[in-house]
């Protein structure tokens, strides 16, 4: 997630809740990072903003439920090794992947006012590529938009594994004389992940659109009660219900999608029976959104007072994470150092150069 604002309900459904969910599940050893260094893609100019921002997604992480007990959390720009990868990706990918990568021309066009004709933002896919690959994974938790990252981050990592090896084990070997399986890769060092989809329902934003930051239609995981009311009050509801007296459908209303979403079976029916039949206004109906909001939201709020009264705790949990993820990332960089000879390497030619000389 890049920290270019609060998170909202649309990155609560989308990412976080799914996240706890896989974090909570006892076959996944999750790795979550806060994207600082992707923010400065698109907002490079002004970098006032990213220290709070940070601070602030940071807070809704741990608010939403991850836990450094059960993954490691951490934020990007804490572990140097995802750009030294990014470089050495670099060196191996072709041009043409990053530019028809389709979000790099669609962002150009939509993100206006903003010069996107940069290296770094030509180059995010191949960061997310970094990111990905120097834990090694099996699974990248994302919803379909981004499946064409996944995709790429794959092509990446069969390009590198064509050039690079490092030296298989004993073990490994042995096992692979004995494999059935002639297609296993030996010595390989970059896995091939898989997309691992995470269903997630699109929440609407207030004007009705999907709920994005660049609309300006948030309601925000940390919005105290009576903004979230407001907020809902100004919220378009289904364009056939004119008049009171008007019968609606909560299928055609953005207010019945977040019903969908956050009310219990027994408010969904009864906001069926109600606006279908005109019993009720949208005044009520969106007044027990709302109610189902703030109290889905209550417990995270909780959690979030807790971490901003206490910011040293969060700083703990990030640095302990950024140790954690060092440690992992560092041993895929060891291998990949030494597969591309860049290990110790004026070391290793001094060695041969002095074993030349005595000879
Ligand atoms: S009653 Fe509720 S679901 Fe129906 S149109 Fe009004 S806000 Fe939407």
């Amino acid at each position: 997630m890049r920290p270019t604002g609060k998170p909202h309900l649309g990155n609560y459904m989308g990412a976080l809740h799914n996240w706890v969910r896989l974090q909570n599940d006892p076959q996944y050893e999750c790795y979550f990072f806060i994207a600082d260094w992707h923010a400065l893609t698109t907002d490079y100019a002004d970098t006032s903003q990213i220290k709070q921002n940070t601070l602030d997604v940071a807070i809704d992480y741990l608010a939403a439920g991850l836990d450094p007990a059960g993954s490691v959390i951490f934020v990007q720009s804490h572990i140097p090794q995802h750009a030294e990868f990014h470089l050495l990706l670099s060196m191996i990918t072709p041009l043409g992947w990053l530019e028809r990568v389709p979000s790099y021309k669609e962002q150009q066009e939509n993100l206006t006012g903003r010069d996107l004709t940069t290296y770094g933002f030509l180059g995010y896919p191949l960061l997310q590529a970094a990111d990905i690959l120097i834990y090694q994974p099996d699974f990248v938790p994302v919803g379909q938009d981004q499946a064409a990252h996944v995709e790429l981050t794959r092509e990446v990592a069969r390009r590198f594994n064509q050039f690079y090896k490092r030296k298989p084990t004993l073990m490994e070997m042995s096992e692979a004389l004995l494999s059935e399986d002639k297609t296993a890769k030996l010595g390989e060092i970059l896995p091939e992940p898989q997309v691992l989809l995470t269903p997630s329902p699109k929440v609407p934003g207030t004007d009705g659109r999907k709920m994005s930051k660049s609309y300006g239609n948030t309601i925000l995981m940390s919005d105290p009660e009576p903004e979230i009311r407001g907020k809902l009050k100004t919220m378009v509801t289904d364009p056939a219900r004119v008049r009171r007296t008007d019968p609606g459908n909560p299928d055609k209303c953005p207010v019945g999608d977040l019903h969908k979403i956050f009310s219990s079976q027994e408010t969904l029916a009864k906001v069926y029976e109600g606006c279908t039949t005109a019993g009720i206004g949208c005044i009520e109906c969106k007044s027990w959104a709302a109610d189902a909001i703030v109290s889905a939201l209550a417990p995270i709020q909780q959690r979030r007072a807790h971490f901003e009264q206490h910011p040293a705790l969060v700083a703990d949990i990030f640095n302990d994470g950024a140790r954690r993820a060092t440690a992992r990332a560092e041993q895929t960089m060891h291998q990949v150092r030494s597969a591309m000879g860049l290990d110790s390497a004026l070391d290793t030619a001094l060695d041969s150069a002095r074993s030349g000389n005595s000879a």
